[in-house]
């Protein structure tokens, strides 16, 4: 392919948003680990997360930590860097940064400064799980988290009850419970949905179908992990 070697070293001023694996080690590319062992600098968002996972791919590098609490300041020290000719990689804990992650601001920062920023691709939970889920998939609202207030979240349902795509949400293992009965109780009982739990590790589970069949299974079946939900639009059967 074009540019194959080439783009498999960072070039110095330029900023790599490298996706890392969303539970499965053997998922990260091989373009991932060449730049994340050949740029200047890796830009985590746990030190302790960035360094196991480069323990473990056999990489030595700088890891210094841009996280949500630093991300403003940080934006502009590494581009700052970048500006004076470092490489630098950026990855969160997993999956995409940027992507309910750090990220945005350094990319914005980079930007505003006609910094190049490269992608370098690979899992994110949202777009894996939607592969895999039967549901629609020509157009979809991606939304993150919802908001930690049962009242908003409820309203966010209600607002999107008649949305004519697929809406992906992230959830964790400890409001996956609350929503899902929010669900149940605000949408109709034939709306086809797919839950996706710990997708890509040991104990993955996916379950895609009409919300009271899948929430029969949710029911019976561990709440520990992480979670993935997808709605379909309210047309759609399965
Ligand atoms: N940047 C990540 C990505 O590209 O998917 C998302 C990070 S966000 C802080 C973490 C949320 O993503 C989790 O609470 C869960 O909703 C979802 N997630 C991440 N990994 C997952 C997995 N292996 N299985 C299911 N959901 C996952």
């Amino acid at each position: 392919m074009e540019g194959e070697n080439q783009s498999l070293t960072p070039e110095a001023g330029r900023l790599y948003v490298v996706a890392t694996p969303i539970g499965n080690l053997a998922d990260i590319t091989e373009r991932a680990k060449s730049i994340l062992a050949k740029d200047s600098l890796v830009a985590c968002e746990d030190t302790r997360v960035g360094g196991s996972l480069l323990t473990k791919l056999g990489i030595k590098n700088r890891l210094v930590s841009y996280h949500d609490k630093n991300e403003q300041s940080m934006a502009t020290t590494l581009a700052d860097r970048l500006e004076q000719g470092e490489s630098i990689a950026v990855i969160s804990d997993a999956g995409t940064p940027a992507i309910s992650d750090p990220g945005f601001r350094l990319t914005r920062e980079c930007h505003k400064r006609a910094i190049s920023v490269i992608p370098v691709p690979g899992p994110c939970a949202a777009t894996t799980l939607l592969s895999a889920s039967g549901l629609p998939s020509n157009g979809f609202l991606f939304v993150g988290f919802l908001p930690p207030k049962s009242a908003a979240r409820r309203r966010f349902l209600e607002e999107h009850i008649d949305f004519p795509y697929t809406i992906i949400l992230y959830e964790s293992c400890h409001r996956i419970e609350k929503l899902m009965a929010e669900m149940v109780d605000i949408l109709q009982e034939n709306r086809c949905v797919c839950l996706g739990r710990e997708i890509t590790k040991r104990f993955e589970s996916i379950a895609s179908g009409p919300l009271t069949s899948v929430n029969e299974t949710f029911q019976a079946s561990s709440k520990k992990g992480e979670f993935v939900v997808i709605i379909a639009p309210p047309t759609f059967t399965l």
